[in-house]
C-alpha cells in the first residue's frame, strides 16, 4: 500500500522545539508567560491596523469568549453562515442563544450579503433583532467584507469574523482577521500554522483583550483571596503551546505560498478535464488557500472519485456540509437559495498541505486522471 497522503497535516519549521524547550528551561509550563506573550505580539505584527491578540485554548473558546463580550444572552439570536464548520455555530447554543442561517454566493462559497439583508429584516419583524454576525472565510477565501458590513453597518449589528481557516489572506491588501468587531483565528492541527491546539481572539482594544484574558482565566478579581463578581472560562493558552505558535509564525508565509502552489499545481493539471472547476479570485482578493477545493460537474462524480483516491490511500474530503442540514440544528430558522447544498454536493476538498511533496502532488493528479480516463 502507498503511504497515506493526508488532507492537511501539520509541518513544523524546526524553530518550534527552542521555545518550547526554553518554556522547559525557565519553568515557565504555565497558562501563562513568555511565549503566550510573545507569540500574542508575533500575532499583533503580522495582522497589524493596530490589533491586540489574545491566545486562547481554541478558535471555538474565541467564539465563544467573543459572543459573551457583544453580549449574547439566552434568548438571543445570532446569525451565523450555513456553510462552514460547526465550531462557528456551536458557541451561539453554548451560551442559550439560537443560530440563524444564512446561505452563500458563488463568487466565494461565503456569506451572501442579499440573503444576510433578507435574513436580518425578517427577523426584526419577528421582534428578535440579531445580536451578532458570524462571518466565515471559508478555506481562506475572504467573503464579500463591504458587502458585509455595509448591511452590519445600517442595521448597527456587530460582525464576528471567523478567521479560522483565513490567516495569511487578505481583503484589499488588508489582513483577514481585522475585519470583525472582534475576529478570531484558530490553531488546531490541521489549519495553515498549527499549536497542536488553539486560537485566538483579535480585538481592537486594548481594554476589550484586558476583558477577554480576565474572562478566559476564570474572572479573577483584583483581591490577595479568590474573588468572584462574574463566571469564568479556563480558556487560556499554555506558554508550551505558545511556544510552538511562536516557530510557526516564522515560516507562515511561506506556508502560504505552498498552498497557493497547490492550487495553481492543480488547476493547471486538470485544465482539461471539463467536469473540474475551480474557484477563482475575484479582483482584490487574496486567499491563503488553505484547502484546495474543486467543484465536480455532480453529486456521484464527486462521491465516485473520493472513493478513487480512497482506494489509493489518498484522503479527500467532501466541502463543509451547511449547518441548516446538520441535524442538531434542524429547528433553526435558516435563509437559503440552494448554494450552499449544491456547493456541498459537488465539491472536494484536495490534499493540499504546505508539506507536500512533488512526489505526492504528482499521485493525487495521476489517481485523478485515472479516474477520469475510466469515465
Ligand atoms: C477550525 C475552525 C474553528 C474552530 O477552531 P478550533 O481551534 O478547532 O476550536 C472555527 N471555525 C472554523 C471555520 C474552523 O475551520
Amino acid at each position: 500500500m502507498n503511504e497515506k497522503i493526508w488532507l492537511s497535516s501539520p509541518h513544523m519549521s524546526g524553530n518550534e522545539q527552542s521555545y518550547v524547550q526554553e518554556a522547559f528551561d525557565t519553568n515557565w509550563v504555565a497558562p501563562l508567560g513568555p511565549n503566550v506573550n510573545g507569540f500574542e505580539s508575533d500575532l499583533e505584527s503580522y495582522l497589524k491596523e493596530d490589533t491586540y491578540v489574545a491566545a486562547l485554548a481554541s478558535g471555538t473558546s474565541a467564539l465563544h469568549l467573543s459572543l459573551i463580550l457583544l453580549g449574547v444572552k439566552h434568548g438571543d439570536e445570532v446569525i451565523c453562515q450555513s456553510k462552514t464548520f460547526s465550531a462557528s455555530a456551536n458557541p451561539i447554543v453554548y451560551q442559550g442563544a439560537t443560530p440563524v442561517f444564512v446561505d452563500s454566493e458563488k463568487d466565494t462559497w461565503n456569506m451572501c450579503p442579499i440573503q444576510l439583508e433578507i435574513a436580518i429584516k425578517d427577523r426584526i419583524k419577528k421582534g428578535n433583532k440579531p445580536k451578532a454576525i458570524i462571518a466565515v472565510h471559508l478555506y481562506g477565501m475572504p467573503y464579500k467584507v463591504d458587502e458585509i458590513n455595509k448591511i452590519a453597518e445600517e442595521y448597527k449589528i456587530p460582525v464576528l469574523e471567523d478567521s479560522a481557516e483565513s490567516l495569511g489572506s487578505r481583503y484589499k491588501g488588508r489582513n483577514c482577521g481585522t475585519f470583525g468587531e472582534l475576529s478570531i483565528l484558530s490553531f488546531n492541527g490541521n489549519k495553515i500554522i498549527t499549536t497542536s491546539g488553539g486560537g485566538a481572539l483579535v480585538t481592537k482594544s486594548a481594554e476589550l483583550k484586558q476583558k477577554a484574558v480576565f474572562l478566559a482565566t476564570q474572572a479573577r478579581d483584583n483581591a490577595p483571596h479568590y474573588l468572584h463578581s462574574q463566571i469564568g472560562y479556563n480558556y487560556r493558552m499554555s506558554n508550551i503551546v505558545a511556544g510552538i505558535g511562536r516557530g510557526q509564525m516564522t515560516i507562515l508565509d511561506s506556508h502560504v505560498a505552498n498552498r497557493r502552489a497547490n492550487f495553481e499545481f492543480y488547476k493547471n493539471a486538470f485544465k482539461d478535464i471539463s467536469q473540474i472547476s475551480f474557484l477563482m479570485e475575484p479582483e482584490g482578493y487574496f486567499s491563503n488557500r488553505w484547502l484546495s477545493c474543486i467543484l465536480l460537474d455532480s453529486k456521484s462524480t464527486r462521491e465516485g472519485l473520493r472513493l478513487a483516491l480512497e482506494k489509493e490511500n489518498i484522503e479527500s474530503r467532501p466541502l463543509w456540509k451547511p449547518m441548516h442540514q446538520q441535524p442538531v440544528f434542524k429547528d433553526s430558522p435558516s435563509y437559503l437559495n440552494g448554494v450552499s447544498d449544491e456547493l456541498f454536493e459537488k465539491g472536494l476538498c484536495l490534499p493540499s498541505g504546505s508539506n507536500l511533496t512533488e512526489i505526492e502532488l504528482n499521485r493525487v493528479v495521476s489517481a485523478i486522471n485515472t479516474y477520469f480516463a475510466a469515465c
